[in-house]
């Protein structure tokens, strides 16, 4: 990881090199990119010089925004991939030393690693669009009570963006809380779509025998998006089929709350669906390292509620040996920030403009591995998915309601006394605060309304029930 000077460092050379590179390098793999039709399986631009015969493939910690700086300071760097916050490709020995001056850090790895396999070696063990849609239909018309199967709209080439609902009562809406988990908006890091899919398996057939599968599917709402960008998946690529990065494509912090227009379909479609819902937690899965990465990706500041995310991060990586084990993130946990800053990503919009605790977990160091690894996969994710589930039955839920018409109120709900986001009712007064364990100040506000606050305890691995009637002012 470059340290924060260095990034800073890098920063300040930053337009400069733009300047210098303008017509060059950059401009070139822009156009290239935008031409492409059909991206090669590897994601590699093709070569536009003669690799250095001591030419050695390296993955540099870095942002696809940084790539005209690295290019315009070591020129014989020749990009292959683009993951989440690294780049890799080919230097010349001689260029090794111009990185470490502009402060990127770098390893030396296996070309192979980062290659997807092409035809029909890279399909087996793994579902395509045809085998995902049937499957999950499939299932729907199996568990009619239990399962509910939505399309949130379609991606720029007519795919459905199937969302697959899961849920005691599944087609009456609830007062319960509810968790998204979504997989592969990186078309070619599928790992996660295969994890997901097991999982709908997984609560479905053992619901009603599993005590452990029964409580998460009775109390909470679990909706479960295998595929976010077929298109890209289908195409073997990162992109959407119009080569944008759906995970860049959120609005900012600073740019408001943003509308939809403009943005890819994918990206509308996702936006237009959280917002129409409360959602309490998500996450979304990723491939090309091993680690839950937590808000916030764009601002080096902590979020609110840093405690509760941390806790619910590590009880994630804790059961997932390889990630605890990380060498790179100490119990295989990171700041977004900390680790490279991200713009523009799902994760945080989803928490910081529609209130959803949400993180980025990526789950396997080689983005689409062969497909006899992927038992190993569920084998390490199994039991952390199933953690996941249950922390978001911790903390404090209830409804408030008018003192003397008894109707359902919309109001603020907070915890005094940490750094801690306000939550809102919703239509039927209900409200759900993730939090750990412990002793608060629960306060509740609403305009023309008394203010109320009350001591709560919060119970270990449980939900604080709760339920005011605010007087009128
Ligand atoms: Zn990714």
């Amino acid at each position: 990881m470059m340290n924060r000077a260095a990034r800073r460092f890098a920063f300040m050379l930053f337009p400069v090199m733009i300047a210098a590179a303008q017509a060059g390098p950059l401009t070139q793999l822009k156009n290239t990119a935008q031409a492409e039709a059909a991206p090669a399986p590897s994601a590699g631009e093709p070569s536009r010089h003669t690799r250095a015969a001591d030419a050695l493939y390296i993955k540099v910690t870095a942002n696809e925004e940084d790539l005209a700086a690295i290019q315009a300071g070591a020129a014989s760097f020749e990009r292959d991939d683009i993951g989440d916050r690294y780049i890799t490709g080919y230097i010349g020995r001689q260029d090794l030393a111009a990185l470490d001056k502009l402060g990127f850090r770098y390893s030396r790895t296996d070309s192979r690693d980062f290659r997807i396999p092409s035809g029909k070696e890279a399909l087996k063990g793994y579902h395509t669009y045809e085998t995902l849609t049937s499957e999950l239909q499939e299932l729907a018309r199996k568990y009619p009570a239990l399962a509910s199967l939505t399309s949130i709209g379609k991606t720029v080439q007519g795919r459905d963006m199937w969302f697959m609902k899961i849920s005691k009562n599944v087609t009456q809406d609830s007062s319960k809380p509810s968790v998204r988990l979504s997989a592969a908006m990186h078309g070619d890091e599928v790992v996660g779509t295969e994890l997901t899919m097991n999982l709908i398996s997984l609560l479905l057939e053992n619901y009603g025998s599993d005590p452990r599968i029964t409580a998460p599917v009775d109390n909470l709402e679990i909706w479960i998006m295998p595929s976010t960008n077929p298109d890209g998946t289908v195409l073997r690529q990162r992109y959407n089929a119009k080569r944008v990065d759906l995970n860049r494509n959120f609005p900012d912090f600073n740019s408001g709350p943003g509308s939809p227009a403009g943005r890819a379909p994918e990206t509308v479609n996702m936006m237009n669906f959280l917002a129409a819902r409360h959602f309490t937690l998500g996450a979304n899965f990723h491939g090309g390292a091993v680690v839950v990465n937590m808000p916030w990706d764009t601002i080096a500041a902590l979020p609110p509620d840093q405690a509760y995310i941390e806790a619910v991060s590590l009880k994630y990586s804790k059961t997932n040996e390889p990630m605890y084990a990380s060498h790179s993130f100490p119990k295989g946990i990171t700041n977004g920030y900390a680790w490279y800053k991200v713009t523009g990503g799902m994760q945080d919009w989803s928490y910081y403009y529609q209130n959803e605790i949400h993180l980025t977990i990526e789950v396997s160091g080689i983005k689409w591995p062969s497909g006899d690894t992927l038992n190993k996969f569920w084998d390490d994710n199994r039991e952390s998915l199933l953690g996941f589930l249950e922390s978001a039955l911790q903390g404090v839920h209830g409804r408030v309601i008018d003192k003397s018409t008894k109707l359902p109120l919309a109001a603020e709900v907070s915890l005094q006394g940490i750094d801690s986001k306000a939550v809102s009712s919703d239509a039927s007064g209900v409200f759900h605060k993730l939090a750990l364990p412990g002793d608060y100040i629960l306060s509740v506000k609403s305009e023309k309304y008394a203010p109320y606050s009350q001591p709560i305890t919060i119970p270990e691995g449980g939900l604080f029930d709760f339920s005011v009637e605010l007087s009128p002012l």
